[in-house]
């Protein structure tokens, strides 16, 4: 990606739609899709909506045939009002209300993932003979993944195996296990283990009978923020290979990606709304922070950052902090920026197409950015004609 170049379409954008403004891709989503499709041997996509649930990309991924991971009966009612069957859902999260399976189940959403008894029970009851999937946890692995999901979901390989038994036992039908190595992990390896485990299950639950054929490997792909990162098509082939290693034949292996489906499909620009010095601080703040869609910078997603029209000034130390009256409300107290940065200068965002908007609140009255699609801007190969087209079309609208 050329930054000069989609920095100066940014800077038009500003202006017509003002900030903080969300700029979309579609067509880089599908580049994601497809590319993530063809890489995995025998794959379903079920696309994790709550990375971003925006209808324009729902619709895109719908038209490609994807699949959709939903957490709620909010994402099931959502899709359903886009026209995806229910037969396309498969429901992801682990903590469901009763009242969200009974939903899920009588609007015809017969999958369903578990890692408790309690959960088992719920579904028996509320959606009875659906199909299931146990998720194990993928321990020992945190500190390869920026956004670690090993704690609060999934169980050990001993308990999955009594609760295939259990869901079976309860009239259930058992397909298959899940695990999610964490978001944002940079370890293909991690993939390699967790298919391992998940062998360990399909082999006691065989030796009991029951024959399960599905492997969900979660999501977890990285996109490239400031570190650099295995490709797409690298852990493809890892999780192919594992396959084939430790479950063998006529394995459906279903993928939910979620930051790497959008999160390189958009960025955010913001303006510079005060310039501070607090000692030897030097603080910068936007009209975007913490509580307004860059809430992953609280953890361990660092964002590769430009300023408009200051790509090449030498950089410098600051705290870079949103508009709300919370101390919460910083982004990095390391953030390197132009050393001349103020007042009124657009701050890029880049690779923030996964879990900013979703996360965005109305807090102190302060409105999460706008979103507006500008397809092919994103996309390398399309970049010079996007940006053409783009500056031609707002010249016009600058001399309406
Ligand atoms: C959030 C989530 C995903 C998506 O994870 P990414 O790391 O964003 O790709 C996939 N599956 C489940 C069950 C999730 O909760």
């Amino acid at each position: 990606m050329d930054k000069i170049l989609v920095n100066k379409v940014l800077k038009k954008l500003a202006t017509k739609y003002g900030t903080p403004l969300l700029v979309m891709d579609l067509e880089v989503i599908k580049e994601n899709y497809k590319k993530l499709i063809n890489s995995i041997e025998n794959s379903k996509v079920y696309y994790a909506i709550k990375a971003n649930s925006h209808v324009e990309i729902i619709k895109t991924l719908k038209k490609l045939g994807s699949h959709f991971d939903v957490a709620s009966r909010g994402e099931i009612e959502k899709l359903l009002s886009l026209g995806v069957s229910p037969k396309m859902m498969s429901f992801g999260n682990t903590i469901k209300k009763s009242s969200d399976i009974e939903f899920a189940y009588k609007n015809g959403v017969k999958m369903f993932a578990v890692d408790s008894e309690m959960e088992i029970e719920k579904i028996a009851k509320y959606a009875p003979g659906s199909d299931i999937y146990v998720r194990i946890s993928t321990n020992g692995m945190e500190n390869d993944a920026d956004w670690p999901l090993t704690r609060k979901f999934g169980t050990s390989v001993d308990h999955a195996i009594q609760l295939v038994e259990y869901a079976y036992n309860n009239g259930l039908n058992p397909i298959g296990v899940s695990f999610h190595v964490g978001s944002q992990n940079y370890n293909p390896n991690n993939w390699r283990v967790a298919i391992r485990e998940v062998s360990v299950v399909f082999e006691e639950a065989r030796r009991k009978g029951i024959e399960m054929n599905m492997v969900n490997t979660g999501g977890g792909m990285p996109i490239k923020y400031s570190k650099e990162i295995p490709s797409i098509e690298e852990i493809s082939e890892v999780i192919n290979q594992s396959v084939r290693d430790y479950l063998g034949e006529n394995i459906t292996v279903i993928v939910e990606p979620g930051r790497s489906m959008v999160g390189n499909a958009g960025v955010m620009i913001a303006s510079v709304i005060l310039r501070s010095k607090k000692g030897e601080e030097n603080w910068i703040y936007t009209d975007v922070g913490v509580f307004h869609g860059l809430t992953e910078t609280i953890q361990n997603i660092r964002y590769e950052i430009s300023v408009v029209g200051k790509e090449f000034v030498e950089s410098k130390q600051f705290v870079l902090a949103g508009p709300t009256c919370d101390s919460v409300d910083v982004m990095y107290y390391d953030a390197k920026l132009p050393k001349n940065t103020t007042i009124g200068d657009l701050v890029v965002f880049y690779n923030t197409g996964a879990y900013t908007t979703e996360y965005g609140t109305n807090f102190n009255g302060i409105s999460s950015p706008e979103v507006i699609f500008q397809n092919g801007l994103l996309l390398k190969q399309n970049l010079e004609y996007a940006v053409e087209e783009i500056l031609k079309q707002s010249e016009k609208y600058d001399m309406l």
